[in-house]
């Protein structure tokens, strides 16, 4: 080796990025934890009684590669065929492989600027060229922006972190528009007031529905998500999944997950009672000053016109009480704010006043 040759270092090959960073799930009890969109209610208690089943012996075994019995409770559910379901470790593993499998074009991908941030990180994550698309001045996405070259689209639809629900007609009018790319709608929080695109599957085979366990169905802490979309869309994601961890899904998803998703009339309790006390929430809110964006989802996006967002986010925590709050151009003076139980809306109302008051 001449001496002129350089030594490389491993150093100047590391994949470098800037990590998506979750909201805090803080250590100490009393919090009252409304910063990631969790469900206050426990799930059904069918969930309790498979856990409960579970052989620890049949844990020397590899679990099914296809996570049939959960895939299969998923088609049911969703009313379309199992190799229209693909399942993975909630719904960040689903839209990750959904990256990976098909954004791979020199046409930007498209989505919101105000939207989910992990679409953001996963672009540079698997180096996918990316525009992000500013929403109008009431925070909606506008349909007409996305007639446009691109290599792919993706939002959440209601959006978060602001809650607003687009229409079915509104989605057909981005999908008539696309149908040369592959458009994801992440429906994480569907249940909670939208209707919902899965049915449009049979007729856009490049339509991807992405949805969770960890929102409406009160198992974030079980990390189960799933996309249902044409067999073919389907088919290449099983490929790249199998082509990197063919065993994400462990027999507790599986059994446990089938469950949940199975008590129908136990999610409809829940979720029609977090729907009363966001109505009920949005109106106490605004009695305060606030001004709330609509939302169909299980929180409310928040603004006092007197106290500013990273003002009112540390008085809260200082409370005992976590929401999410953005350093972010137009946000910044937001709160996003989880609907809890009664009793934690309560609470945060109590607080509130006391600012309000000061
Ligand atoms: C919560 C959330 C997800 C991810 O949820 P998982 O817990 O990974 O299933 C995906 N998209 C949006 C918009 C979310 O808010």
């Amino acid at each position: 080796m001449s001496d002129k040759q350089k030594k490389q270092n491993w150093r100047e090959y590391v994949r470098r990025i800037d990590p998506y960073v979750p909201g805090e799930q803080p250590k100490e009890r009393n919090i009252v934890k409304l910063n990631t969109n969790e469900n206050p209610y426990p799930p059904s208690k069918r969930v309790e009684a498979v856990l409960r089943g579970l052989d620890p012996a049949s844990l020397r075994l590899y679990p099914d590669p296809d996570a049939s019995v959960l895939i299969s409770a998923i088609a049911k559910h969703s009313g379309v065929d199992e190799d229209e379901v693909f399942a993975g470790v909630g719904s960040d593993d689903v839209l990750a492989m959904a990256f990976m499998t098909f954004f791979n074009s020199r046409e930007p991908l498209l989505f919101p600027d105000i939207s989910y941030s992990f679409y953001e990180v996963w672009a540079d994550l698997f180096q996918v060229p990316f525009e992000k698309v500013p929403l109008d001045e009431a925070f909606r996405i506008r349909t007409s922006d996305y007639k446009r070259a691109n290599g792919g689209i993706i939002f959440p639809n209601p959006n978060a972190p602001t809650g607003i629900l687009l229409s079915i007609r509104e989605i057909r009018e981005i999908l008539d528009a696309n149908r040369d790319s592959v458009v994801i709608v992440d429906e994480a929080y569907i249940d909670f007031g939208g209707e919902s695109a899965v049915p449009l599957i049979r007729e856009y085979d490049n339509l991807l529905v992405v949805q969770t366990f960890s929102k409406s169905r009160s198992g974030a802490g079980l990390r189960i998500g799933y996309a249902v979309g044409s067999r073919e869309l389907i088919r290449h994601m099983r490929d790249v999944k199998f082509s990197y961890n063919s065993y994400t899904l462990n027999p507790l998803q599986i059994m446990g997950g089938a469950a949940m998703i199975e008590d129908e009339e136990h999610f409809r309790k829940c979720r029609d009672r977090i729907i009363a006390t966001r109505e009920r929430s949005a109106v106490r809110l605004k009695e305060m000053g606030f001004s709330v964006l609509p939302s169909a989802a299980n929180f409310l996006f928040a603004s006092h016109p007197s106290l500013g967002g990273e003002e009112l986010f540390r008085f809260l925590k200082e409370h005992g009480i976590y929401v999410r709050h953005w350093n972010k151009a137009r946000i910044e003076n937001y709160l996003r704010i989880t609907i809890g139980t009664e009793e934690e809306m309560e609470q945060l109302f109590r607080v509130l006043a006391l600012m309000i008051k000061e």
